[in-house]
């Protein structure tokens, strides 16, 4: 069902599979004195993730990272922190009042998972605020004698953050640097979900991160990318044309079924994803909120 595979440097991979979602998720653990966890996934791949730390020998952590808190990366954060009393959870200041009090969380999570998500995401649990970091940008912490750079990185979502390990060069990426589908493993694209995407911001970040020079991508859909340079410059160029490319469709429908289907065959068409894994619904919702807001399209 899931594999722990290390990546790097005591830099370890989980993959697991989330239940109604054609993409491989991956959770990574830095396993250092002070162990970092990246991205916790939903609450539903805890038993996942304490089956790897027994695995690795790793018996607590220090922190636990998550890029975003949409539930796919961020969900299980509470329950991993009552698991693990002792660690931290470092997240961004617009994020952290949703991680205390969820409700917020728990009503857009209805909304595109379905009244019934914890049967097959688990719950989201709040997170204690006197557990939180809240990370200035450029802001290190030491994982053991590791230090990891937190670097804000908007534009999937305002308050996603991005981590660069300094001894390895590997920077997990989270959502910022798009997603990889299995079928076109060298052409990301960007993560699109409502309501915080923005083109503008998308592309500055990946500019940012850029820079850092960071040696492999460590994406949280979809692997490890050991080509930086070329995987960032085919997601900057490619979230031009798929921005492009769905204001068109969206100009032409209001209906969202034929909205979806259309950008599945503009996807396969232009970057060569397999349609079926295209995983596209939370896109067509992002690029109509981003359009409106952009005064683009109409209310
Ligand atoms: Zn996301």
């Amino acid at each position: 069902m899931e594999e722990i595979r290390e990546v790097g440097d005591r830099t370890y991979q989980l993959q697991v599979r989330i239940e109604r979602s054609t993409y491989v998720y991956s959770v990574y653990i830095i396993h250092e004195e002070q162990a970092a966890l990246i991205d916790p996934g939903p609450a539903s791949i805890l038993p996942a993730i304490e089956r790897a730390m027994e695995h690795m020998g790793l018996g607590n952590l220090a922190y636990i990272i998550p890029t975003h808190i949409h539930i796919d990366h961020g969900g299980g954060t509470g329950s991993l922190a009552k698991r693990f009393p002792e660690a931290k959870v470092v997240v961004h200041e617009l994020g952290k009042k949703h991680l205390v009090d969820p409700s917020r969380l728990v009503t857009s999570t209805k909304l595109a998972f379905g009244d019934n998500y914890e049967t097959y995401l688990g719950p989201i649990l709040p997170v204690p605020e006197s557990r939180i970091i809240i990370p200035s940008d450029g802001m290190e912490i030491a994982a053991g004698k590791r230090k990891l750079r937190i670097i804000h990185a908007p534009g999937h979502a305002p308050h996603h953050i991005a981590v660069f390990d300094l001894k390895t060069k590997g920077l997990f990426c989270g959502e910022a640097l798009g997603m990889r589908y299995p079928s076109a493993p060298e052409s990301p694209t960007p993560s699109i979900a409502p309501p915080g995407y923005d083109m503008e911001i998308y592309l500055q970040t990946a500019r940012k991160l850029a820079a850092l020079n960071p040696r492999t991508l460590y994406y949280a859909h979809d692997g490890v990318g050991h080509t930086p340079d070329a995987l960032i410059a085919a997601l900057t160029k490619n979230t031009k044309i798929y921005t492009e490319g769905a204001l068109d469709i969206l100009r032409s429908t209001e209906n969202d079924t034929e909205a979806l289907s259309k950008i599945r065959d503009f996807i396969a068409d232009r970057f060569g994803v397999d349609r079926a894994e295209a995983d596209e619904g939370m896109a067509v919702a992002g690029f109509r909120v981003y359009f409106r807001k952009q005064e683009i399209l109409p209310e």
